[in-house]
């Protein structure tokens, strides 16, 4: 029984533009603004803002906003920098948040 399927996505809640693969998850025990969250090793067709430090529950992190490449909303946000040992796997990775997040193709 092979299926073809393309691969398992999320997409924008809003719009539902893809923005990351499932393989690319990392890990989904993170703590978002407003619940939980995903840790993805890449995020696609969104736009990173400015950098800004800011005092993390694990510690300070050089971090930017990631909002949707089509509708602009907040999904999350891109750990630039990690100033503590343990954390600096987090460098370069993306926070998304489950609530702005939808599953393609499930
Ligand atoms: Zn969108």
């Amino acid at each position: 029984m092979a299926e073809l399927m393309g691969p398992r996505l999320y997409s924008c809640c809003n719009c539902r533009n893809q923005v990351a693969l499932h393989d690319d998850v990392i890990s989904k025990a993170f703590q978002g603004r407003n619940g939980r969250a995903f840790l993805f090793s890449h995020a696609m067709n969104v736009v990173v803002g400015p950098k800004e430090d800011r005092q993390l529950m694990t510690g300070l992190h050089t971090v930017a906003d990631v909002y949707c490449n089509d509708c602009r909303e907040v999904l999350g946000w891109k750990y630039e920098r990690a100033y503590e040992e343990t954390q600096k796997y987090k460098e370069g990775k993306f926070i998304l948040e489950k609530s702005k997040i939808v599953k393609e193709n499930w």
